[in-house]
């Protein structure tokens, strides 16, 4: 499965969308200090963001910023009716409370699905903002017609940034999904159940070829940076020949991620509109 050729086919359609809009949205990622990791992410959100006819109202802010002055600097956006979008990227600098200062992000402009009303909303199966990397596999999964009524799905890590809303977003489409974590006991054996398996769990090697049903779509949303370059956590050369269809690390479910956020950012652009 190919996440580059897919998220290239949304950015258009973002970029289609975005030029048919009388008042153009604008994003604000704010970065807060310089891990590299972090810079490296935002640039490339940043570019894809100008690259879509998006506003780039980008905000860096240094690492000495305390609790008090970050989230006045969210506040702000908040307040500014230009800014249709806030992302705070993540992960934060230890001295600052990550969940408070998300939570300053009022649901309409939450680009990243991560306010507890966003949360809450996909919980409780209603309309709002989902995260972006769960988001980005259903429309991989969606892309390439494997259908998900009924169907046996096994999510492998259950973290708020993906497994858990992932989970969610699974349930509304009607799998029966089985969350598996650290705590797992036999994960082979449930891996083996499953018709659709997705591992986020951030272990090379995790999901082996006796791990996975013959005819099952795998998606792979581990990265891991390992002494060989990136890789997922399914050992894809031995996977790959019992599969129906299978994601690539990289070139998978990471370049849906910022296709989703795009999307997102048009969405709540027009939900800015009608607050
Ligand atoms: P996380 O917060 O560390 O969560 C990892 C989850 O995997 C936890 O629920 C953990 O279980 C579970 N887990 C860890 N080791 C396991 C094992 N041996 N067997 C079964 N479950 C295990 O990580 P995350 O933020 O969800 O990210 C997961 C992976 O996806 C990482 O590699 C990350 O880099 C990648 N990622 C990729 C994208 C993308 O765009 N492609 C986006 C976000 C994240 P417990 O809950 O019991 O600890």
């Amino acid at each position: 499965m190919d996440g580059k050729e897919v998220a290239r086919l949304i950015r258009a359609e973002v970029a289609a969308s975005v030029n048919q809009m009388s008042v153009r949205p604008a994003l604000a990622t704010v970065l807060v200090g310089d891990d590299p990791a972090s810079a490296t992410y935002v640039l490339s959100k940043r570019r894809a963001i100008s690259d879509a006819g998006i506003v780039d109202a980008h905000r860096h802010v240094s690492q000495d910023h305390n609790q008090g002055s970050v989230a006045a600097i969210i506040d702000e956006l908040v307040l500014d009716d230009s800014v249709t979008g806030i992302l705070l990227q993540l992960p934060l600098p230890d001295h600052l409370d990550s969940a408070s200062l998300i939570n300053r992000i009022p649901p309409h402009k939450d680009v990243d699905g991560l306010t507890e009303a966003n949360a809450g909303r996909l919980l409780l199966g209603q309309h709002g903002l989902a995260p972006c990397t769960p988001a980005g596999v259903l429309a991989l999964l969606d892309h390439y017609d494997i259908d998900l009524f009924g169907a046996e799905v096994v999510v492998i890590g259950r973290s708020n940034l993906v497994g858990r809303p992932l989970g969610q977003l699974l349930l509304r489409r009607h799998a029966t999904v089985t969350m598996c974590h650290s705590r797992t006991r036999d994960l082979p054996r449930l891996c083996r159940r499953a018709d659709v398996l997705i591992t986020a769990a951030g272990v090379p090697g995790l999901v082996t070829a006796s791990a996975v049903k013959v005819g099952a779509t795998v998606i792979d949303v581990g990265i891991n940076r390992t002494e060989h370059g990136l890789c997922g956590d399914v050992a894809f050369g031995e996977v790959m020949p019992r599969v129906h269809a299978i994601t690539p690390v990289p070139g998978g479910v990471g370049p849906m991620t910022i296709a989703m956020l795009l999307r997102n950012t048009v969405t709540a652009a027009h939900e800015s509109i009608r607050v």
